[in-house]
């Protein structure tokens, strides 16, 4: 099914508001800040130095929410997880599942496309040691209620759709944001987990979580790209399961989850 022009132009206009977003003062001066100093190795790039539009597939049916913008990766390029290695992680594991049309994303006019995917993200400003206040995240929830809204609005027992949070904070905020959107989250909350699903919406909808691509988890192990390639894997199968054979409300955490972590 193609993508409806209205859903288009309405995640257009939502992205509008968001770039001109100046709410969160701490982080419109950390945003410019970074964009005039610089890193030595971007020294002739000119950084996107604003808030950070979403990017991908207006008809999408994996909608990934990330946490922010990296202060040199995404504030620096314009686009969602691109230049720096989470975004090498991530986009690599979207090609490999078949929801990117490449596994490199370097600028913002490299081709990069997605297929049926949706990058957003729990906050649009990078924020200083990659900490977004919970001010902030409040101040920015209303763009990413906007968004689950009109992929909602289309999810249906012969269109699942899955929401792919990428670290414990940005689940807290995709449970907070699908409560807004009149959606029912089982309580206790669902507790975040590598692998972790719950469905919601009978079955139409799966709330699926994964360790965040940070370098950090990266590095030590604590996530490697085959537990990525499970976590699209388990994605690939909702988005074609038959949502009556799903548990709504249910949490499964994966097996060998470890506590919380982003
Ligand atoms: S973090 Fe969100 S709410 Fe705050 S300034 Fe950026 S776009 Fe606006």
């Amino acid at each position: 099914m193609a993508a409806r022009s209205s859903d288009r132009s309405h995640l257009d206009r939502i992205n509008a508001r968001v770039i001109a977003c100046e709410l969160c003062p701490r982080l419109v001066a950390y945003r410019a800040e970074i964009g005039r100093v610089k890193r030595r190795a971007f020294r002739d790039d000119t950084y996107w130095a604003r808030p950070v539009p979403s990017f991908g597939d207006a008809d999408a049916r994996l909608v990934v929410v990330g946490l922010a913008p990296a202060a040199h990766g995404a504030n620096r390029t314009g686009r969602m997880f691109t230049g720096d290695s989470s975004g090498e992680w991530l986009y690599r594991a979207l090609h490999r599942a078949g929801f990117a049309n490449q596994p490199t994303s370097h600028r913002s006019d490299d081709g990069l496309a997605l297929r049926g995917a949706y990058i957003t993200a729990a906050g649009r400003c990078a924020p200083p040691a990659n900490k977004p206040t919970t001010t902030e995240l409040e101040a920015c929830r209303p763009y990413l209620i906007a968004e689950l809204k009109c992929f909602l609005a289309r999810a249906s027992p012969a269109r699942p759709l899955v929401i792919l949070a990428l670290g414990a904070i940005a689940h807290a905020a995709a449970c907070t944001a699908l409560e807004a959107c009149r959606v029912t989250i089982p309580r206790p909350r669902p507790r975040f987990g590598h692998g972790a699903t719950t469905q919601l919406e009978d079955g139409n909808v799966t709330l699926l979580a994964s360790y965040h691509p940070s370098r950090q988890n990266t590095q030590t192990g604590r996530l490697t790209e085959r537990m990525l390639d499970d976590i699209m894997r388990t994605a690939r199968k909702r988005l074609a399961a038959t949502p009556r054979k799903n548990r709504p409300g249910r949490t499964v955490p994966a097996k060998g989850t470890r506590p919380p972590t982003t």
